[in-house]
């Protein structure tokens, strides 16, 4: 299925800059199967996303190479790592990247953290398939291609529905909007309009070198009436960190609080919360359980990273077995 194509000039009279696309699957690659009502599945490779929108070769010189095939929910740390590592080593003006909305700000996140370019790399889908009325995938692919094609944005950014998010503050918020994306904390860091990329300025995000393995981390939600069962597994399962997303600005009930505590002895142990917004705090609430006692106990705030970005940096972090874990998640938070 893959197709490598090194984007290279063609030649010295062609002026158009060289943009570089990776599939991964999702639903701008899917197509209904020939069963009526068995819904629709990944079809279509790079290729023929390309050719679907063949207003991306009047702005730049094409290569395109399919990664995999497949909804997003499938896809690995490794995959995206292997992204990074091939996206370093092309010679483009442009990386575009197209997969599944489910999972893209985790992927975006991730690939933040691992390429720092140039050229610029940008994430994009569509929360409409192909042969949905109002299908969405070849707009983005168009504002996607405009973003990849200027250089003044983040390494990695995030484009959908017109607009540039920073992978560290995206989030998808609505299972079937097209404007389903959105930057809680800080909006969108730009817009595409009538063909223009407006951008705001950002500053570099700290990058981290490709780890031969992720580590595995756990993210566990505070719920209400829990008997906590569930975080007694997190070290006899072998996890090597675990993510709390606390109620609130990082709370959880005393209970809970006290196998934290156990656990934060043995491994990293990160407080997020499970709030779509805001800063887990470190010096309000004093009651055990809140994030005076927590942090007390060893464990270390996620700031405004939300838990699955939060698992995402911490894996990374001990993947590469760095000698101090917690200055080096705190430098990426203090960046958020
Ligand atoms: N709505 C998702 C998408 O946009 C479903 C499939 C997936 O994430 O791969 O692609």
């Amino acid at each position: 299925m893959a197709q490598h194509k090194l984007c290279v000039k063609h030649g010295v009279m062609n002026q158009k800059p060289q943009l570089h696309i990776f599939s991964l699957g999702g639903t701008i690659s899917m197509a209904p199967t020939l069963d009526a009502g068995s819904g629709v599945r990944p079809t279509f490779g790079a290729h023929d996303i390309v050719a679907a929108a063949p207003e991306l070769a009047e702005i730049a010189d094409i290569s395109a190479e399919s990664l995999s095939l497949k909804g997003s929910a499938n896809l690995l740390f490794s995959e995206i790592a292997e992204l990074c590592r091939r996206a370093a080593s092309l010679s483009c003006s442009g990386i575009m990247v197209t997969q599944g909305t489910d999972t893209m700000e985790e992927c975006a996140f991730l690939a933040s953290l691992l390429y720092g370019g140039p050229p610029p790399m940008v994430f994009t889908g569509a929360m409409r398939s192909p042969a949905q009325p109002g299908a969405d995938g070849r707009a983005n692919l168009m504002a996607a291609a405009l973003t990849a094609l200027t250089s003044n944005g983040p390494a990695v950014s995030l484009v959908m529905n017109d607009e540039i998010h920073h992978p560290f503050y995206v989030t998808k918020s609505h299972t079937s909007n097209v404007a389903a994306f959105q930057s809680p904390i800080r909006g969108p860091v730009g817009q595409i309009t009538e063909g223009n990329v407006i951008l705001h300025p950002v500053q570099p995000a700290p990058t981290f070198d490709i780890p031969d393995e992720f580590a595995p981390v756990a993210l566990l939600p505070a719920v209400l009436n829990d008997d906590g069962n569930l975080f007694d597994t997190i070290l006899s399962a072998g996890y090597a960190g675990l993510v709390v997303e606390g109620f609130g600005a990082g709370h959880v009930s005393e209970q809970i609080a006290e196998k934290l505590a156990a656990i934060a002895a043995k491994i990293p142990v990160i407080l997020a919360s499970r709030v779509r917004a805001g800063s887990v705090f470190e010096r309000t609430y004093g009651y055990r359980g809140a994030e005076i006692d927590l942090l007390n106990k060893g464990l270390v705030p996620a700031g405004r990273l939300s838990g699955r970005k939060a698992r995402i940096l911490l894996s990374l972090i001990l993947g590469l077995e760095k000698p101090d874990w917690r200055q080096e998640f705190t430098r990426v938070v203090k960046h958020v």
